[in-house]
């Protein structure tokens, strides 16, 4: 019997495959298990569309056969089967698909049998119910799943006879030097499908290839890639029970016989291709917890079933914490990605956005279009398509859950707030649009946690600006002199006490035509024009005090000035321009070089009896104006929370004021 080559293009593929490129070899059960479900797929379709009897699915199944003393392993389907010219054009060469010829074949039908396709703007997609899908589901796209297999045997065995023929064909190969294809005098199947039987290569160094005889590697790989796999995966198992014995008195310890039966290994309905009224909560978090281990049910999911132009269905999660390690660098981010119940990525980064990276779940597609065995996928715009409407769902999600479990929310937000306003920031706020209507923040006037809508809701009609003020807690922002003015007005401040809130705030400017400021800004806009007016004329009245004191304090200050906003307090320290004190000390906690200073401003309230003391030392003692001014320079250092320079002569003169 004469041999035939493999195409050039093949032959090197198949190089590949035989030194193995992939370092998870068990991917080949589920290629040649999607091939079989493929075959299955085809026949249903063709013999309805013949108008014949036509099949039920619950006449297809795909076996397993396991034969330890051969090495052998063969998957078993009763499908539409391949003649001798599909062998031999199918596995003869490699990136020629059968089933993507199928598909052009019959892309009129199979279109027809979708409910919706190509009618919606890029990436909107429909929700529809499960029972409208798709009926006739193709896994295979590219040619090369078949392949895989060479990276385990030694040699293949394919026979298969074509549905409505009387012929069984025979194709063999033993790896890159060729195959055969031959008629099968005795007729090994009586029925039409295929067998493809693998002899397993012998096991060398770390390589064990008899794993893959085993019935437990065997279930473990078709539950892990298969399990949605429509028809029943089927397997021969051993199992043992005890010998009914009845003369045995009950002293004598049992025997046990082994005998085999029949075990179907797959689920095959994937949770998220049915309907949401057949599921219960209990359905949806058992499903969470075991596929993604997690010990506690998820605070909230969203089952979607769309279709556009991309079909697409899943389930994702919210966790109901962050996962271990989450804030690290380890964590790795990603959705699971099918192709038709076909497990084809466990993490697949690219399907969600960095803000979002504690979801989890899985999506489902027949649209993908996927590089070689399914391993690898191409930077597909498909992929895109689905992650940009992902995105929005759980936007979506989490808006509703703020709209209605506000207690989960605000749960939600204190697990994963912080990756929420990263995302704020790391974006330079090109994101803030789409993630400022979740953040909280507590405001000091309620007393509770809210956000920037509801924050705007409540403002008094004369304000102006959304207020803020950083620091290390809530009870010492309170404290803030400068918050004090602001309060008084009978206006809200957010506290922000996280080291990213004010960066992220930054980025996010304003909200909603509301400018927001920082009760530390030096331009507030808080004084009627009156106020305005007298403080201008305090402040020049005073010039010569100001200067003063800033020559006392020299370098420590860019400006020494009369404040228009405090209360009670005689002074504090602020910043111009865009670095505020605050942030200075965020940056100074961080391990870089050159750390960015604040341009710090010492302002002094106009309205203290303080201010009266300095005015007349101004006359009268320049020396002790000088202490003065050092000490109110240590004195609002102390207030914002920052180190004073040297503490020894502070409590100096502080003495020297006492004697
Ligand atoms: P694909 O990605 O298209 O499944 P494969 O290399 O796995 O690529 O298979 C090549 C072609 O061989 C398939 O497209 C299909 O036409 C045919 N084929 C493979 N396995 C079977 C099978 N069990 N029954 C019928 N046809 C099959």
């Amino acid at each position: 019997m004469r041999k035939k080559q493999f195409k050039t293009e093949s032959k090197r593929i198949l190089d590949l495959m035989i030194n193995s490129i992939y370092t998870n070899k068990e991917i080949f059960l589920r290629e040649l298990i999607s091939n079989a479900s493929d075959a299955m797929d085809k026949l249903y379709f063709v013999a309805s569309a013949e108008g014949g009897k036509g099949f039920d699915r619950s006449d297809f199944e795909i076996r397993i056969e396991v034969d330890q003393e051969n090495r052998s392993l063969s998957i078993i389907d009763n499908g539409i089967g391949m003649s001798q010219s599909e062998l031999e054009s199918n596995l003869g060469t490699i990136a020629r698909s059968g089933t993507l010829d199928f598909r052009n074949d019959n892309k009129a039908e199979l279109e027809r049998e979708r409910t919706i396709t190509s009618d919606y703007p890029e990436d909107e997609a429909v929700d529809v119910d499960a029972d409208n899908q798709q009926e006739i589901d193709i896994i295979g796209q590219f040619g090369v799943g078949f392949y895989s297999s060479f990276m385990v045997s030694k040699t293949i065995t394919v026979i298969s006879r074509a549905y409505g023929s009387e012929t069984t064909c025979m194709w063999y190969s033993e790896g890159a030097d060729g195959y055969t294809v031959t008629e099968l005098e005795n007729d090994q199947r009586n029925e039409h499908g295929t067998t493809v039987t693998l002899i397993l290569r012998d096991d060398i160094g770390e390589e064990d290839y008899s794993t893959y005889l085993d019935e437990y590697t065997l279930k473990r790989i078709v539950k892990k890639y298969s399990d949605y796999i429509r028809y029943p995966i089927r397997m021969s198992v051993t199992r043992t029970r005890p010998i009914e014995n009845e003369d045995a008195d009950s002293d004598t310890p049992p025997e046990y016989e082994s005998y085999t039966e029949i075990e179907t290994l797959n689920s095959m309905v994937p949770l998220w291709r049915r309907n949401k009224n057949e599921l219960s909560e209990e359905d949806y978090q058992q499903f969470y917890q075991d596929k993604f281990h997690d010990y506690e049910p998820s605070l909230t999911y969203t089952h979607f079933n769309a279709e556009g132009l991309v079909s697409f269905s899943g389930i994702m999660y919210i966790p109901g914490r962050a996962p271990y390690g989450y804030y690290s660098k380890e964590y790795e981010k990603g959705l699971q990605l099918y192709s038709n119940g076909v497990l084809i990525m466990d993490r697949c980064a690219d399907l969600l956005p960095d803000c979002f990276s504690f979801v989890k779940g899985l999506v489902d597609s027949p649209d993908l279009s996927l590089n070689i065995s399914r391993e690898i996928l191409q930077q597909s715009s498909q992929l895109q398509l689905i992650a940009k409407n992902l995105d929005r769902r759980i936007k979506n999600e989490l808006m509703n859950l703020q709209e209605n479990d506000r207690e989960k929310y605000e749960e939600f937000f204190k697990n994963f707030g912080l990756q929420i306003k990263f995302g704020i920031y790391n974006s330079f706020g090109a994101d803030s649009e789409k993630l400022q209507d979740l953040l909280l923040y507590h405001s000091l006037k309620e007393d509770k946690m809210v956000t920037l809508a509801e924050y705007q809701e409540s403002m008094p009609e004369d304000q102006k600006e959304i207020y803020y003020a950083a620091g290390g807690s809530i009870s010492r922002i309170r404290q803030l002199p400068q918050a004090e003015l602001i309060l008084d007005n009978g206006y809200d401040i957010l506290a922000l006490t996280e080291d990213i809130d004010e960066f992220a705030m930054k980025m996010i400017r304003q909200y909603k035509e509301k400018e927001i400021k920082s009760v530390s800004d030096s331009d507030l806009d808080l004084e009627t024009d009156i106020e305005k007016e007298v403080s201008k004329e305090q402040a020049k009245l005073h010039e010569d005090l100001f200067t003063a004191l800033k020559d006392a304090l020299d370098d420590k200050v860019k400006e020494v000035r009369l404040s228009t906003r405090l209360k009670s307090h005689p002074v504090w320290i602020t910043s111009d321009g865009p670095l505020s004190l605050e942030m200075e000390k965020v940056l100074s906690a961080m391990p870089m070089d050159g750390q960015p200073k604040a341009e710090r401003v010492l302002e002094i309230n106009g309205n203290h009896p303080v201010f009266q003391v300095l005015v007349n030392l101004a006359e009268a003692d320049q020396d002790k104006l000088s202490m003065y001014a050092q000490l109110l320079y240590n004195q609002a250092l102390l207030i914002e929370g920052l180190p004073i320079e040297d503490p020894v002569s502070f409590a100096n003169d502080i003495c020297e004021l006492m004697i």
